[in-house]
């Protein structure tokens, strides 16, 4: 068994990052197997060094030890480009040159935008382009993102499943899950400002590293059937995945990446024993007023 916790260096980790990071250290550990760390850190504009250097020190600090050495998406940017080379080959990806304002505009000019698990979906528009309207505008230097074409990629990569674990890990059978990437709409695999999406990026390192078991929130959900089928196209192993429930704060609304006395480092500036905080953690012991998030 490898498992991973895979941070984007955004900010410093709150107490639901330590959590997720301990349940996937312990999963490993009580199979036997590794556990990884990876940092997300493709998206340049706000990923911040200081915050790689901080994330290390909050996992150390509450006992969470990885085994070998940590792999940096930023690293790895050649292995994307090939990926993508790949897709682009199969026919299955186009340039989207649509900024945020022409996808919003659509949306509010249609009536009933097609709705994904994460909200609306993208509406198709580049999709339509010729090809010689394509190689214009690239050739033009007109920013572009690359998306995949979901309806051909679904319908090339055929019927899909993927297992779900139950969470707490161990807690039972997996469940069998059929793969419905569709609802996410024609996703980004590479972005206008950054070489790879988190989708592309993601998928592929989770191969390379040889991750068999994904513990995640709830929150990437909806992302793991888009997962399966970039596994399935590029002939990746299907790794298992435990989604768990997130975190939230006394206003009910979901903990994120801000400072706070939920922080680990604000835990630890207080003078908190990290061995006690990490079986607490363990024991779904939550500080006052933090709780699973409702579904
Ligand atoms: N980097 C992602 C985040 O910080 C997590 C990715 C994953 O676990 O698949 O939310």
């Amino acid at each position: 068994m490898v498992t991973r916790f895979a941070p984007s260096p955004t900010g410093r980790l709150h107490i639901g990052h330590g959590w997720s990071a301990l349940m996937a250290m312990d999963m490993a550990r009580a199979a036997g197997g590794a556990f990884r760390l990876r940092i997300e850190d493709i998206d340049a504009a706000r990923s911040r060094p200081e915050h790689v250097a901080g994330i290390v020190e909050d996992l150390q600090w509450l006992g969470v030890a990885w085994d070998g050495e940590i792999v940096f998406q930023s690293e790895r940017l050649g292995q994307y480009d090939a990926a993508l080379e790949r897709l682009r080959q199969m026919g299955l990806l186009y340039p989207c040159f649509c900024t945020r304002a022409d996808i919003q505009a659509q949306w509010t000019a249609s009536a009933s935008a097609p709705h994904g698990p994460e909200g609306a979906v993208y509406p198709g528009m580049c999709r339509a382009l010729t090809e010689s309207e394509r190689a214009r505008r690239i050739a033009a230097g007109e920013p572009h993102a690359w998306r995949i074409d979901m309806a051909m990629a679904a319908a090339k990569a055929g019927p899909l499943r993927w297992t779900a674990l139950p969470f707490p890990p161990g807690d039972g059978p997996g469940r069998d899950i059929p793969a419905e990437p569709l609802a996410a709409g024609d996703v980004v695999l590479a972005r206008k400002d950054a070489p790879a999406s988190y989708h592309l990026s993601c998928t592929l390192d989770d191969a390379a590293m040889g991750v068999t078991h994904v513990l995640r929130g709830d929150d990437l959900f909806a992302a793991t059937h888009v997962h399966r089928v970039i596994q399935a196209l590029l002939g990746l192993p299907a790794p298992a995945y435990v989604h768990h429930p997130l975190l939230a704060g006394t206003d009910g609304k979901r903990l994120a990446k801000r400072s706070g006395s939920i922080g680990l480092a604000d835990l630890r500036a207080e003078g908190a024993d990290p061995a006690q905080l990490a079986g607490d953690l363990r024991a779904g012991r939550f500080p006052v007023g933090i709780s699973l998030e409702r579904a």
